[in-house]
């Protein structure tokens, strides 16, 4: 059944866009916030450490009320630059491979940014470049690689490069993210993506180097190991990205649209907001209108449940990363028209919701499962979530509820952790502690917004830490006076 949602102009899928050349600007930014991204993305594969920090103080000051994704390579291998303007790469053509760093590429020879590989390689394997539309075939391998272009495109900038997965296997963080993670850590930022997680492990050893438990730690699962392993890396995640220009490199490209189904419902079942990425609206790096069939994947993604839909290159090299994002945020705001809710909520349910073995979830998924079903019994007008680091406000959002969804916290940093998640759609910043004062703060906020009116129901939920974890144990109905 479809849930009136009319007169609402509230978004509840959230935009990621990814930061760059295009987007340095000053205004382009602010421009950006305007036009509805959520959260930034910055990339720390390219450039050096100290202009990336530099970047990420700059944007922080430009836009203090959104959350900023700082994403680490791994061991992604890169190609050196080609520079800003498409390269073509010729099917039959032959090229050669080197390695070398700060060195460019260019049509007849490719820069691998790497010391250790191109020895590993042996005659018809294969070398995809970027998110995988070009690809070589090795005929000689050496210190010059001699290869052929197999299935020819463009290339610009500085793509990856996908070597056969058996050649590196690399334990995160690699020597190079440690650096970075060293460099990071006195930063503001509130997520920290990790690329290239193949293992539970790798999430687990990533979050002690880093050191900072305020930081949400993402898996991009874009790996066959990443994929093998899902449940366990998602345990101890605190989110998740689908990550689908690697992912339909190194899996099957048919696979991916049921990989994204897969890792998107894992995700949710653990209360992980789950961000899908890449090529989502690609061809308007260049071109003012979509293809349908880019509207129809953003709108999937949005039915399939993601947190967030992602940019990349769109906004980060894009001709106009703010004429991107307006079209991204039209789509998602049509597609929610069409969002299933209770369908969706009543589908998840506490079986699945119970996902963690541990008493404290369970209890959280039994007291939001019961808050999701008396909201919509009752129609209410609005959820509240008191929340300390965030939990109780994912926890329900992953019923995914009509109603609009205020979270009250005392921690500036959750707040902004919190544009990263489903249907979070305000969140009041309150040192208040007193339940009866949070939901007078959390009423006269949904009150000033015309979100809620005298006799409207609104149900609120609040959390404790009394076993040590985080847990939500405590659900009021409360009928504004
Ligand atoms: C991806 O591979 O889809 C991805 C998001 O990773 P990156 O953009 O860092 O290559």
């Amino acid at each position: 059944m479809r849930f009136d949602r009319e007169g609402s102009n509230v978004r509840r899928t959230k935009i990621v866009a990814t930061l760059g050349p295009a987007s340095t600007a000053d205004n382009v930014v602010l421009d950006l916030v305007r036009a509805g991204v959520d959260v930034f993305r910055i990339s720390f594969a390219h450039g050096d450490i100290a202009s990336g920090i530099e970047r990420l103080r700059h944007v922080r000051e430009l836009a203090p009320l959104n959350a900023l994704m700082v994403d680490i390579p791994g061991p992604k291998i890169r190609a050196g630059s080609f520079g800003a303007s498409p390269v073509a790469l010729k099917t039959g053509d032959e090229i050669d491979l080197v390695e070398g760093f700060d060195e460019t590429s260019n049509a007849s020879r490719i820069a691998v940014e790497r010391h250790d590989v191109l020895h590993l390689l042996i005659p018809g394997d294969r070398v995809h470049i970027g998110d995988g539309g070009v690809s070589l075939e090795v005929i000689a391998p050496g210190p010059t690689t001699r290869a052929r272009v197999v299935s020819g495109g463009t290339v610009m900038g500085k793509p990856g490069l996908s070597l056969p997965s058996s050649l590196v296997h690399d334990v995160l963080p690699t020597p190079e993210d440690r650096e970075r993670l060293e460099a990071l850590r006195q930063e503001n930022f509130q997520i920290l993506a990790v690329s290239f997680v193949r293992t539970a492990f790798d999430m687990v050893s990533t979050r002690s180097v880093l050191s900072r438990p305020d930081v949400m730690m993402m898996a991009k699962i874009e790996t066959a190991e990443g994929i093998d392993n899902l449940e366990e890396i998602v345990q101890v995640s605190d989110s998740i990205m689908v990550a689908r220009g690697d992912l339909g490199v190194r899996l099957p490209i048919e696979g991916v649209p049921h990989l994204q189904k897969q890792i998107v419902r894992i995700a949710i079942r653990y209360a992980a907001p789950v961000v899908v990425a890449t090529q989502m609206l690609e061809s308007m790096t260049h071109a003012q209108v979509p293809t349908r069939a880019e509207v129809t994947d953003v709108a999937n993604a949005v039915l399939d449940g993601a947190s967030a839909v992602m940019l990349s290159g769109e906004t980060a090299i894009g001709d106009d990363p703010v004429g991107v994002v307006l079209a991204m945020d039209r789509i998602v705001r049509k597609t929610e028209e069409y969002f299933d809710y209770e369908r969706w909520g009543s589908e998840l349910g506490v079986q699945e919701a119970s996902g963690k073995n541990s008493p404290a979830f369970r209890v959280t998924a039994a007291i939001t499962g019961s808050a999701w079903r008396a909201a919509m019994e009752e129609r209410a007008a609005a959820i509240v979530a008191c929340t300390r680091s965030g939990a109780t406000a994912r926890a329900i959002s992953r019923f995914r509820p009509p109603m609009p969804i205020l979270a009250i916290t005392p921690n500036p940093n959750t707040a902004l952790q919190l544009r990263s998640s489903w249907g979070i759609d305000d969140v009041v910043v309150s040192t208040a502690t007193d339940m009866t004062q949070l939901v007078e703060i959390a009423l006269g906020r949904l009150r000033t917004t015309g979100t809620v009116h005298s006799g409207d129901v609104v149900v609120v939920m609040a959390g404790s830490s009394n076993v040590g974890a985080s847990i939500t144990d405590t659900v009021r109905m409360v009928i504004v006076p």
